[in-house]
């Protein structure tokens, strides 16, 4: 089918976890507050009857609110009967606690209402920006944030659920499965979550339910579920084999799994959630190959930092960073060096791509609602781990981590905190480090200004400056440096705008370059980044050329470069000199071949020449301003390319053949070496 391409590639763009987050700041003090509670939901005729009893050992003033869409019929206070807890229809439900130091309180609230239809057109970002309470055959979602149920204002809390569905519907939420019971009355099932939650998340669907158990690390059984739609049921064991190798890698690097279970449940939505003991992602979504290999563990690790390990909100939600790093990033490195290379490379040059008023201090990231939020969120906050880790050595950073775990538990935590418990372990004032990577906006530029040597005794001196732009930050800068036997990498603690350092070499240094590995998190020099075709889709200033007289072709690029620009191209005449600005080229390969070799240019690259029935890539040059060049066997092949060329934006090179990438790649980074004088 031909749309296949053009889901898979949607998603890849739009998918990135979500952690449940609450709305609002929430007290640390746990175990204090227990629900207990009943609910039972028909999701045919879409209706919700729930009964919960409240117990709270704590003295303050608290707010007990349940959403205004439920009625509610019964309302009891320590045994005497409460009134509604609203004066109109169209409120919330709130009902005030008072204080009382020598007394122990229960309230018992009895509610019912309708939930909203399941509507399976919606996608993740609307799914998030309406946190609404849905229900149908197909499946039932209960955001914690829709208030569902009545709960405590900004209080974490332990819970008891008890669900009952009709006959051939199963449900869950987040915890453990103490009892389950299955007739044709109807399905019945318990779960038990004996921390200090968050929030209460419900999903139910008509579930075929796959099990198999895990050791921990300690030897402890845990218990792995897949609640899948019956058309993905085929792809269970899949997703429990993977899930038992993240269990594996995670005990090892941080601790053991916190929870009894981990489930994988599907959704008829094309979400991404991640709660504590499960996740719950799109059935098409886990259809994706690249699902279970990266996302999937991204979202078992939340089980350790986010659902494990609570982010402060108020303070900076460090824990998409965390996470970003120690499963996207890490199974990059794992591939290999190269790979997390060009992951590091995509952080800088999508965070040089950002535009001044999207940049904002990581202390600000609550949780990703836009992609420039995910650039500094996730990226930079996952940079800064990278670069914690280069400056502490591996040992001590996976101490600090595993002490994260073990005294942070089920706590609200704060970057302050990570920061303490990092100098801690590591014996380091790390303030300077956190202060200029979470404080600040922008990135620091870095050059080497001077590179001089002279022979001293038997061997060498090197004089090198490096500058970089202020106000300043503290560095440890890596240079190459070049010899005709090898290449060392050396470290220089850069702290002024202007520093020069001396060091003597045994060989004769040749040239030097300046953090070529991507180490640090800085902009990067002009020329530095390879081009990719993502140039001439957002400058702009690009200017679109199309090389063809006829004026079928002619219609179908310029609707082409509308789509790949957003907006109606600024199409200039085949003669002109495309040189100052990004340009788009756009024609069949004749022309193209012919034009390209008019001018001198490099003709279709060897990566893709004669692959597919089209051809793109970009081309650098030395002005900076790089081109796009589109080469279509004919009309057909060129229109083919409207719908998916817009997603390979992160690319230098693709051949498509019709509609279908067969090839892809990024040209490699220009390492700009200085010359040693
Ligand atoms: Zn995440």
């Amino acid at each position: 089918m031909t749309g296949r391409l053009f889901i898979k590639i949607y998603f890849l763009l739009l998918l990135a976890c979500f952690i449940t987050q609450p709305a609002f700041a929430i007290n640390f003090k746990h175990n204090e507050i227990d629900y207990d509670m009943t609910v039972r939901i028909d999701p045919i005729a879409r209706t919700i009857e729930g009964k919960s009893i409240i117990t709270i050992n704590r003295s303050k003033k608290l707010t007990l609110v349940l959403g205004q869409g439920y009625e509610v019929t019964q309302a009891l206070f320590n045994g005497f009967a409460l009134g509604s807890g609203r004066e109109h229809a169209d409120q919330l439900h709130a009902w005030h606690i008072p204080p009382d130091l020598n007394q122990q309180h229960q309230l018992e609230i009895h509610w019912r209402g309708k939930l909203a239809q399941l509507n399976t057109s919606l996608d993740h970002s609307q799914t998030l920006a309406r946190p609404i309470a849905v229900s149908g055959e197909a499946g039932t979602f209960l955001p914690d944030a829709s208030d569902w149920y009545p709960r405590i204002m900004n209080e974490l809390a332990r819970y008891k659920v008890k669900l009952e569905l009709p006959a051939g519907q199963r449900g869950l939420v987040a915890g453990r499965l103490i009892e389950e019971r299955e007739s044709a009355q109807g399905y019945q099932a318990i779960f038990e979550f004996p921390f200090a939650a968050e929030g209460i998340d419900l999903m139910a669907g008509p579930y075929v339910v796959e099990t198999q158990t895990h050791q921990s690390i300690k030897s402890r059984p845990i218990q792995l579920r897949t609640y899948f739609h019956p058309q993905i049921s085929n792809l269970s064991r899949g997703y429990l084999d993977a899930v038992k190798r993240y269990l594996a890698m995670y005990e090892t690097w941080i601790g053991e799994y916190p929870y009894s279970e981990f489930s994988i449940v599907s959704s008829p939505t094309p979400t991404g959630f991640g709660m504590p003991t499960l996740t719950y992602l799109g059935i098409n979504v886990l259809q994706l190959p690249f699902i279970r290999d990266i996302s999937l563990g991204h979202e078992v690790l939340h089980n350790w930092w986010g659902n494990g390990v609570y982010p402060d909100y108020r303070r900076g939600n460090w824990s998409e960073g965390l996470t970003t790093f120690m499963a996207d990033y890490a199974y990059k490195e794992q591939e290999s060096s190269e790979a997390a290379h060009e992951m590091r490379l995509g952080w800088l040059r999508d965070f040089a791509a950002l535009q001044l008023d999207q940049d904002a201090p990581l202390t600000a990231f609550t949780s990703r609602t836009h992609s420039a939020s995910k650039i500094v969120g996730y990226n930079k906050a996952a940079m800064l781990f990278f670069m914690l880790r280069d400056y502490l050595g591996e040992a001590i950073f996976y101490r600090a981590i595993q002490g994260l775990w073990s005294t942070q538990r089920f706590k609200i935590t704060s970057w302050q905190h990570l920061q303490k418990i990092f100098e801690m372990v590591s014996g380091q004032n790390l303030q300077p480090f956190f202060a200029q990577w979470l404080e600040r906006t922008g990135a620091p530029s870095i050059t080497i200004s001077e590179a001089r040597s002279n022979p001293a005794g038997s061997g060498y001196e090197l004089s090198l400056t490096l500058r970089q732009s202020t106000p300043t930050y503290q560095l440890r800068v890596p240079i190459a440096i070049q010899s005709q036997e090898r290449t060392e990498t050396h470290w220089f603690d850069l702290y002024k705008d202007q520093q020069t350092f001396v060091l003597t070499l045994s060989d004769q240094p040749l040239s030097v370059s300046l953090d070529p590995d991507l180490r640090l998190f800085r902009q990067l020099a002009l020329g530095e980044a390879p081009p990719i075709l993502r140039e001439v889709m957002v400058n702009p200033a690009t200017e679109t050329m199309v090389l063809s007289d006829k004026d079928e072709v002619r219609k179908i690029a310029e609707t082409l470069a509308s789509k790949l620009q957003q907006r109606s191209p600024k199409i200039i005449a085949a003669e002109q000199q495309p040189f100052a600005v990004p340009t788009l080229i756009i024609g069949l390969q004749p022309e193209i071949d012919a034009w390209l070799a008019a001018r001198n240019l490099p003709s279709t690259p060897d990566e893709i020449r004669a692959k597919g029935t089209a051809q793109v890539w970009t081309l650098a040059r030395a002005s900076g301003a790089s081109l796009a060049i589109v080469s279509a066997q004919n009309a057909a092949s060129l229109e083919a390319l409207i719908r998916p060329l817009p997603h390979y934006g992160r690319q230098s090179y693709i051949a498509f053949d019709d509609r279908h990438a067969i090839e892809k790649g990024i040209w490699p980074m220009q390492v700009q070496p200085v010359k040693v004088e």
